[in-house]
């Protein structure tokens, strides 16, 4: 008698996280094709070189393309059913295809650490305390002697629903004092998978306001796309209520039982922004970002998958999160850089966004007060629906923007008379001031006066930043510190200075110049504790005048609505930019900030401090706003060439060897020619040309650069030069990275 074997192919393709841009083929064992029916998706343990290692079944097949005699088969099956659902595992292919990195590495990225690491698929259990009916007529004064009892019995008796582990930790209460209370009776305990935040939603939820006419306009056109695939533009001012926008349309996606993701920057979401959610709606909503335990992510990740939670908030890597039934997809602050992953793997979290809602007939949102350039030209070439907002919601109204002219003016600490005028102004009527300077420490470089001798990183070619409270130089590219020194290391005098300032010594000088007003400084160093910026903001909203430095985390999202003044300490710092992408980011951070001011029913102002005050570009942002600068900026790359125009693939090198890292390059480069030749593909190429700090971490760094008006000849090339990359002997002295749409291009 034949037997029948529940998986009839017999070989598999399995992902690897290795870096080799090829799945591997194992043959599928007699036993375990006859008990298991295999699937895409599951994990299994395969032999790789000595090792056995972790890897996911992307394809089954009749036949393998190499000798079946030298294909192994696999150890054994770690997974009953598939832990990755196609959908991603489509997204997962693509983006491997797209931004020509290895498959393994890109599905092991889309999954959870714990289940890259063999843990398994299932929520993790925890006991939850509920009153039994003993318990519900107990007489509390019966516990007097028994504090901690009475105190976790009070906690239980406030929520009915039951007493979560995390509420407990947040109360201080024991598992000891529940054991006690279980055995007199008074409680019982009842295993729950996990289910975040179900004990904050028994409260009344908040109203929404009336939305403007804008808003309005701009709800019903959205709830119109919602169920099939159409990505819209809400270009939206600074406090044009877009995330009531937003919210409103989760509403709606919720109403429907289907799922929202809400993707926001690196550091862009604030614990404001997600009360804001929580506020509103009554359904699981489910965080993901950077600073949860891996059982927390997997957790949160578990509860996406299966559909419970309906708003998935997160960071770049979420848009691999599964979501069965996916309706709609939100990037806030679309300009944002950190949705793009500048290492490893580099995806930009846009690009998927439209890959996967399109697979699945969902509907995108991109939200921004500065929209990029990338996104412009698809709205202007209908390609995206362009949603405007060009009001304030509520009372208040758009800020004035003045450039204050430094030239042959005597500068205090960075500052010229008019603005400390204006600043005293805004602090005597009792409301806040926030200085924007985008360079933390106290200054970027320290000098011998008497030699001219400079610090400067011993791995990279940058100078070392003062650092005075920490009392250190610091290097902000490779995280080198030292001790700081008060005598050159050169001449030995103890003629040392400090030229610039940083966000450090500004927030010292104008405690001096303003005694009785409270300085709070945003940015890394003042927020690396992971409660302090909670702290920070809690400060700015208790006290009415204040004055507020920081980098550009401040232009992040925050409502801070008692500031009037905006004050940007170098508006030149992007227009000499190397960069093409300079002028761009500076805008829009300029603008963000500059949107900081009068979010309220005060109106807003901002200064802009500049040698160059008849820039055109100064001027046009100034007068005109951003779209205007914007529309300007994408003429400019079209006549220059350059993105969104053209499409860049860069090939980067880095080596502690460094003509090895040229070297590398110099040959990709001739590869490329050669091909370009043969085939005639419309392909230019630069390079290698060094980066602009050559030497980075002891890294020495060189790029090439190619550029297309057509994509799929730059494919065709990149696949050629990744496969020789793979190859090339170099490669093991030399780190290479391919990087496709790159924003940073030096
Ligand atoms: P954006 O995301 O565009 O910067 P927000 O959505 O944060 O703007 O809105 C700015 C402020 O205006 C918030 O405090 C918000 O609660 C408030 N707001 C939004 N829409 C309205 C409205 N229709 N009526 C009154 N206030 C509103
Ligand atoms: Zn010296
Ligand atoms: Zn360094």
């Amino acid at each position: 008698m034949q037997e029948r074997l529940l998986t009839p192919e017999p070989y598999v393709k399995v992902a690897l996280p290795v870096p080799m841009r090829t799945l591997f083929e194992y043959k599928v064992p007699k036993a375990i094709a006859l008990r298991h029916q295999l699937l895409p998706g599951m994990r299994l343990k395969v032999p790789f070189g000595k090792q056995t290692r972790l890897g996911i079944i992307v394809e089954l097949c009749h036949q393998t393309e190499w000798d079946p005699e030298h294909v192994k088969p696999f150890t054994s099956l770690h997974d009953e059913s598939p832990i990755m659902p196609t959908a991603i595992m489509d997204l997962c292919n693509w983006a491997s295809r797209y931004y020509h990195h290895p498959i393994g590495e890109v599905f092991f990225h889309a999954l959870p650490a714990l289940l890259r690491k063999g843990e398994s698929d299932t929520f993790r259990s925890e006991t939850w305390w509920l009153l039994t009916e003993l318990g519900q007529k107990f007489d509390l004064s019966e516990l007097k002697r028994a504090p901690k009892q009475l105190a976790f019995l009070n906690t239980v008796n406030t929520h009915p629903n039951g007493l979560s582990p995390h509420i407990m930790r947040l109360h201080d209460l024991q598992n000891t004092t529940a054991k006690a209370l279980e055995e007199k009776g008074l409680i019982q305990g009842e295993l729950r998978h996990f289910s975040k935040n179900v004990e904050h939603h028994g409260h009344q939820k908040q109203v929404p306001p009336t939305l403007n006419n804008e808003q309005a306009s701009a709800v019903n056109k959205l709830v119109q796309s919602l169920g099939r695939f159409n990505v819209a533009l809400l270009d939206g001012i600074t406090g044009s209520g877009k995330t009531e926008v937003y919210l409103r349309l989760i509403e709606t996606v919720i109403k429907q039982d289907q799922q929202v993701f809400v993707l926001v920057p690196e550091i862009g979401l604030t614990p404001q922004t997600l009360k804001r959610f929580e506020d509103r709606f009554t359904t699981d909503i489910v965080l993901l970002h950077s600073n949860m335990t891996d059982r927390e992510r997997l957790d949160g990740w578990l509860m996406a998958r299966s559909g419970k939670a309906k708003v998935i908030i997160g960071t770049r890597s979420s848009i691999f999160v599964p979501a069965p039934y996916l309706s709609l997809i939100i990037l806030d602050e679309e300009h944002d850089a950190s949705y793009k992953q500048q290492d490893g793997f580099r995806f930009h979290a846009r690009d998927l966004a439209l890959i996967r809602a399109k697979s699945v007939n969902a509907s995108v949102i991109l939200g921004s007060a500065t929209p990029s350039y990338e996104s412009l030209h698809n709205a202007t070439q209908n390609k995206f629906q362009w949603i405007k907002l060009r009001q304030r919601a509520g009372n208040a109204i758009i800020p004035s923007m003045e450039r204050i002219d430094l030239r042959g003016k005597t500068l205090v600490k960075g500052f010229c008379e008019t603005t400390l005028e204006q600043i005293n102004t805004h602090l005597k009527r009792k409301e806040q001031v926030l200085i924007f300077l985008n360079r933390r420490g106290y200054a970027p470089t320290l000098m011998c006066h008497d030699c001219g001798w400079i610090a400067t990183c011993q791995n990279c070619d940058v100078n070392l930043t003062v650092h005075k409270r920490a009392n250190k130089l610091h290097c902000h590219h490779c995280g080198h510190y030292e001790p700081l020194i008060n005598q050159c290391a050169e001449c030995h005098s103890h003629e040392i200075v400090t030229i610039g300032e940083g966000t450090e010594q500004v927030e010292t000088q104008l405690a001096h110049l303003f005694k009785d007003t409270p300085v709070l400084r945003i940015d890394r160093d003042s927020t690396s504790r992971k409660e302090s910026l909670n702290n920070i903001t809690q400060k700015i909203h208790e006290h009415d005048k204040a004055i507020l430095v920081g980098t550009q985390m401040l232009a992040k999202g925050h409502h801070f609505p008692n500031v009037t003044l905006v004050v940007v300490m170098d508006a030149d710092v992007g227009l000499f930019s190397s960069d093409f992408r300079g002028m761009e980011r500076t805008a829009q951070l300029i603008t963000q900030v500059a949107g900081r001011a009068g979010r309220a029913s005060k109106p807003g102002h901002v200064l802009l401090q500049t040698y160059h005050p008849e820039n055109p570009a100064i001027e046009s942002l100034c007068t005109l706003g951003y779209e205007y600068f914007a529309t300007q900026g994408l003429q400019e790359r079209k006549t220059l060439g350059l993105p969104p125009y053209l499409h860049q693939v860069l090939i980067r090198s880095e080596s502690v060897d460094e003509q090895q890292s040229y070297l590398l390059l110099e040959q990709v480069r001739l590869e490329a020619e050669h091909v370009i030749h043969h085939f005639n593909y419309p392909i230019q190429v630069m390079g290698p040309y060094s980066a602009i700090i050559v030497r980075k971490a002891g890294q020495h760094r060189y790029i090439v650069t190619f550029k297309s008006e057509n994509r799929a000849p730059l494919h065709q090339l990149i696949s050629q030069l990744a496969k020789s990359l793979e190859q090339n002997p170099l490669t093991r002295k030399v780190r290479y990275a391919i990087d496709v749409d790159p924003l940073e291009t030096y």
